[in-house]
């Protein structure tokens, strides 16, 4: 089967369009590789210094007991990511049952939770839930919780913070990633800095990051910086697109087995748990995830400089340094938002004759359209859109398992606003 498009004139000029995008960041794609390189480097050596071996991969049943493919697996996260411990299990479900975890794992009833990166992502509202919900959330728990909204530019509101917390703030919550809505992500770096901030208030707070998307990002990771806790998804940036479900949490040794005794029950914590089949392809899923994360922030970089290119406000801007894989598009009308997402569909390997349409997803608020052609359910190292329909209509893409697809995928959004006449190429754009 021989490359060719449909109608190969629209698409010659769109390529060239994203030829153009992809000269223009030429910089920013090759400081990708440095990242993905050392990156790669840092996993290596972990694997090695804790002999990774055949039989780790193996996998245990029942209790589980011993399962050294299980410690080792820990003992490798917790390496990689400058923490004292991790837990890493295909017993979580969903990043946002990850989340739940550690959070439940460290916080009693009166302990206050207090975000301060403003309202973190939507599935995790429900986690944080009302006093009486009668649901076990953190509130009907007897938790309480306050966030500190962004300022009008994205900052922190730190007179805002320092004004909330009090006697009993126990944890400090920050999303690294923008999650779905319009402002800049933290680098480590900043995160280095509101650690530093916030145990200068309260020395005794705990500081927990929603890690989602931001693995491999950098050269370094939140638990490198000072951070407690932090927590992320397998089916995300560290499985590295083969982890076929999970979930980790990694922080001081403390923290980690409190979160260990939540997942599983007080005394068993993270010493018990069968991993069935999954150890090779967490390990495996690891080591590629560098990699993997670099191809996708390209994506990202490059579909950022081509729809700003055509006249769309985009965040992050290509040249913009970067600490997540996600890639903001503002299209300002639903038109535009859907026939980018089914652009995206339209480009998978897997599912690319199904239509994506807007639905009501469990744990979010309005209707969402997403695209997913995916190798693992909802997988979104993969590339994939999403879009609350919602003003101002952006669409949130991220992913892309190898940079060929993500382009593929861009120019397919691309030609689909173009055949339905929502963006007109002209004949000398520059
Ligand atoms: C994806 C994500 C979550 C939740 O993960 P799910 O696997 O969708 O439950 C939480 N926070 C952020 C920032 C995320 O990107």
């Amino acid at each position: 089967m021989k490359w060719q498009h449909e109608d190969q004139g629209i698409w010659d000029k769109l390529e060239k369009l994203a030829n153009e995008a992809e000269e223009l960041a030429q910089e920013q794609l090759r400081h990708r590789d440095y990242v993905a390189e050392r990156n790669q480097w840092k996993v290596i050596r972990s694997f090695q210094k804790h002999q990774v071996s055949d039989f780790h991969f193996s996998g245990s049943t029942g209790y589980g007991y011993n399962d050294r493919g299980r410690e080792v697996l820990d003992e490798v996260y917790a390496d990689v990511f400058g923490a004292e411990a991790a837990l890493v299990r295909p017993h979580f479900v969903s990043g946002t049952h990850t989340i739940g975890t550690a959070l439940f794992g460290v916080l009693r009833p009166g302990d206050e939770l207090l975000y301060i990166t403003g309202t973190p992502y939507d599935t995790l509202h429900k986690v944080i839930g009302k006093p009486g919900d009668g649901t076990g959330s953190l509130q009907d728990w007897g938790v309480t919780y306050r966030e500190v909204p962004l300022l009008e530019g994205g900052d922190l509101d730190w007179a805002g913070i320092e004004a909330a917390i009090h006697r009993n703030t126990k944890v400090i919550g920050i999303q690294r990633s923008r999650g779905y809505s319009w402002r800049a992500s933290f680098t480590v770096a900043q995160i280095g800095e509101m650690v530093a901030k916030v145990k200068a208030i309260k020395p005794d707070v705990l500081v927990f990051v929603d890690n989602c998307y931001g693995e491999f990002t950098e050269l370094a990771e939140p638990t490198e910086v000072g951070v407690d806790l932090m927590a992320g998804s397998l089916i995300k940036n560290p499985g590295g697109g083969l982890a076929e479900t999970g979930g980790y949490i990694a922080g001081t040794a403390k923290a980690v087995e409190a979160a260990a005794y939540r997942l599983t029950a007080p005394g068993i914590g993270g010493e018990v748990g069968a991993m069935l089949g999954t150890l090779r392809s967490m390990y495996q899923g690891l080591f590629l995830a560098p990699h993997l994360v670099g191809q996708a922030v390209k994506g990202s970089i490059v579909a950022a400089a081509l729809f700003e290119k055509l006249g769309f406000e985009t965040h992050p801007r290509w040249d913009a340094p970067r600490t997540d894989l996600i890639q903001a598009v503002r299209f300002g009308g639903p038109d535009h938002l859907i026939a980018f997402v089914q652009g995206i569909q339209q480009a998978a390997a897997v599912d690319a004759h199904v239509v994506p349409e807007p639905w009501d997803m469990p744990g979010y608020e309005h209707p969402v359209i997403m695209a997913a052609g995916t190798f693992i359910q909802g997988g979104s190292l993969e590339l994939s859109a999403d879009a609350p329909v919602r003003e101002p209509y952006i669409a949130y893409m991220q992913g892309g398992l190898t940079y060929a697809h993500a382009k593929y995928g861009m120019l397919t959004a691309l030609f689909q606003l173009v055949k339905r006449e929502l963006v007109v190429i002209k004949p000398h754009t520059d």
